[in-house]
């Protein structure tokens, strides 16, 4: 598992098309998200776009720890994203619970679920670790 990582994915590089998930987030790192694919940071310019489909997607970014009511959708998410694909769990609720660890609605961590290629710590990860992994994936 990478952090993050500068030499691209290999299959992937150049364009990478993105669903975000919402497993169970504060919505503390969607603000971080938005600020990424706004026109500050604007990802797109690495080759990182969003996504509306999991069917159009080559990776899953899934925020939040994953909620009982979301373990299913996240599951069949990830099993609508064609092969290859890379899912990054962004924050650090989808990389171990974070603050909700134990929490009567939590089922677990994002990978406690599926399987994760980069992991982007904080709470939540500043844009600049977020562009960082996505630049990793792109290889741009
Ligand atoms: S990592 Fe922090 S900001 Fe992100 S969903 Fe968890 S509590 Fe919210």
């Amino acid at each position: 598992m990478e952090r993050s990582t500068s030499r691209g994915t290999p299959e992937l590089a150049g364009s990478v098309q993105i669903r975000h998930v919402d497993a169970g987030s504060c919505n503390g790192c969607e603000v971080e998200i938005a600020s990424v694919f706004g026109p500050v940071y604007d990802a797109e310019r690495y080759g990182a776009r969003l996504v509306a489909s999991p069917r159009h997607a080559d990776a899953l970014l899934v925020t939040g720890p994953v909620t009982r009511n979301m373990e299913m959708a996240l599951r069949r998410t990830y099993e609508a994203v064609p092969q290859p694909r890379r899912v990054i769990a962004l924050g650090d609720c989808a990389r171990d619970c974070g603050v909700f660890a134990g929490a009567y609605g939590v089922a677990g961590a994002v990978g406690d679920v599926v399987p994760v290629d980069v992991e982007v710590p904080g709470c939540p990860p500043p844009p600049e670790a977020i562009i960082e992994a996505l630049r990793g994936m792109t290889g741009r």
